[in-house]
């Protein structure tokens, strides 16, 4: 069908709007969140195309404003599950044979129309839904989205050109099948992008998926849809479903057609899934790829030669930012003695003029944590180190939920390194402190690399060039994401792939070709041009 070898149009990350006071970007968002706040609207599960309503509706309400409702969820149970693997299965041959050009076309269409007239919907919905400040919303839910829906073309093209080598007579190639079955997609919280881009990084190597999104996304996922839809997408290939997840376990991990699972979320839901894959290896036709990105207790090492106000921004940003709901956050962070009165200082100073409230209200740092759950397991935390004798609250460990969930950016300053907060993930505002010894710096590295189950992300502040390469070597295994004088968060599509090993996951790399490569099945082809006609090679004949 096609006759050419297409180039895609050039391709630069999306610029981050400024929302001001007085910019445009900035009336349309408080415009576009009234409204919705405004409507109570139905999200429904949509399979082939059809949008799938039931009678087991629960409210959403945003976490910063729980008692008021933006729309009803409407839940499935098996018979969904195995109709939206019927849709994949049905689906599966047209959306393979789409020439790559039209899937991609597709993909750019979406970014425009997110980078235009879908941008201040997607934004609203996650500030609503997921209590994400307009800063936050705008890196995730637009930006970071545009660029995985504009790099993964490129990546495809770029993987798409990796041929083997020929010889004479002979044309090697190689072309990068889809998986025989179906994907599905199990999504988290807390990025609009990464629970968009779980199901349509396979979908564009021409994969179906069935998309499970998390129940407290499920808002922001259906302008996903509606995007989707508008962009061209055919009906079928993404299937929502709303379910208990333990319905979708048993029918999917038990399907012959079961292809693989890409899933972002906490490292205990991560293993359970793996066993019970590994339970149902028999049954499968293929043996499933499993990619999965987890949990993280992400740190942040100041030596004593770093910059204080650096160090200091760095644990605001990196530990506070989205309530420190990123699997990046900086949670566990290691000063030095001797700077460590500078550094308290300030902190606390910068602290204090931070504000804790609704998303609407643009002076606000911190917003809701995401449910009653994650707040009551925060609330417990701090309610632990206020008794524990090796632990101390020097800020915040306020907690209301009267309106919102709102716990008020916390540290706690702690003696023990393998105290309880620098070892477990809390996924919240709540950042531990351990001041070691400025002579004991290479030994708080091995602390470092040994304390958790994780490895993720991890920052080191130094001037000192030397002590920069020791930390980098010592701590090569402790993160995915390495970083030199930043905060450990902000990892953008295309400039810094993004994944990490041990309990962090499968360190497939989003944001770049290698967890592209995770949804094709390379089938490599010779041709070769003039075959041989006898079976007899020279070195047969007999000697004369
Ligand atoms: P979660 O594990 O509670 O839920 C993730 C998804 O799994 C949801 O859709 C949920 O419904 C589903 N789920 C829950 N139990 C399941 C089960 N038994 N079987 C199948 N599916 C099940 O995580 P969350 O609270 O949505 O997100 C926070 C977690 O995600 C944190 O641990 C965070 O570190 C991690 N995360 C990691 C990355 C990364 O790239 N490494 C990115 C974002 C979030």
């Amino acid at each position: 069908m096609t006759k050419a070898l297409f180039s895609v149009p050039h391709i630069t990350c999306e610029p981050i709007k400024s929302y001001k006071p007085g910019s445009s970007e900035k009336l349309e968002v408080q415009k576009e969140y009234d409204l919705m706040m405004k409507k109570v609207i139905n999200l429904p599960m949509i399979i082939n195309g059809k949008k799938i309503t039931s009678s087991k509706k629960t409210p959403v309400s945003p976490p910063h404003n729980h008692k008021h409702i933006v729309a009803y969820c409407h839940y499935g149970s098996q018979k969904e599950i195995k109709q939206a693997i019927s849709a994949c299965m049905v689906n599966k041959d047209s959306w393979r044979n789409t020439p790559w050009e039209h899937r991609c076309a597709i993909f750019l269409k979406a970014a425009d129309l997110l980078s235009g007239p879908y941008r201040q919907k997607i934004n609203a919905a996650t500030m609503i839904n997921q209590s994400k400040n307009i800063f936050q919303a705008e890196i995730d839910a637009a930006c970071e989205l545009i660029d995985f829906l504009k790099f993964n073309v490129k990546f495809l093209t770029e993987i798409y050109q990796k041929q083997p080598e020929s010889s004479n007579g002979i044309w090697n190639r190689m072309e990068y099948r889809p998986l025989e079955g179906f994907v599905y997609a199990i999504t988290p919280f807390n990025f609009t992008s990464i629970a968009a881009n779980l199901c349509l990084a396979p979908v564009l190597m021409g994969n179906t998926v069935i998309w499970k999104p998390s129940d407290s996304q499920t808002y922001s996922a259906k302008i996903i849809m509606d995007l989707l839809k508008e962009a061209g997408l055919p009906d079928g290939v993404i299937n929502m479903v709303h379910c208990k997840p333990e319905d979708a376990n048993k029918i999917i991990f038990q399907h012959p057609d079961f292809g693989g699972i890409h899933f972002t979320g906490s490292t205990k839901v991560f293993q359970s899934i793996w066993k019970e894959i590994g339970k149902n290896i028999t049954k499968y036709k293929s043996y499933p790829r499993i990619v999965g990105e987890t949990g993280g207790k992400d740190f942040i090492i100041a030596h004593k030669s770093a910059d204080v106000d650096e160090v200091t921004t760095a644990i605001i940003r990196g530990g506070f930012e989205y309530q420190g709901q990123k699997c990046s956050a900086a949670s566990r962070i290691y000063l030095p003695k001797s700077q460590w009165k500078k550094i308290e200082k300030k902190l606390i100073s910068e602290l204090k003029t931070i504000k804790v409230g609704d998303p609407k209200d643009f002076t606000n740092f911190v917003n809701a944590v995401i449910h009653n759950q994650s707040f009551e397991k925060l609330k417990s935390a701090i309610l632990k180190a206020k008794k524990d004798n090796n632990a101390k609250i020097i800020f915040g460990g306020g907690c209301d939920k009267s309106i919102g969930y709102f716990i008020e950016p916390t540290i706690i300053l702690t003696t023990d390194p393998n105290y309880d907060t620098m070892k477990r993930e809390l996924f919240g505002p709540i950042v531990t402190i351990y001041l070691y010894k400025d002579e004991n710096f290479e030994k708080t590295l091995k602390i470092i690399d040994t304390t958790s189950e994780y490895a993720l992300t991890g920052s080191i502040f130094a001037k000192n060039r030397n002590i920069i390469i020791q930390a980098s070597k010592i701590l090569e295994n402790a993160a995915g994401n390495f970083y030199i004088n930043d905060k450990p968060t902000g990892a953008v599509v295309s400039q810094q792939p993004f994944g990490g090993s041990r309990g962090s996951g499968t360190n497939d790399k989003a944001g770049s070709y290698l967890n592209l490569l995770r949804w094709v099945s390379p089938r490599t082809i010779k041709e070769t041009f003039v075959p041989p006609k006898n079976y007899r090679y020279p070195f047969l004949k007999q000697e004369k």
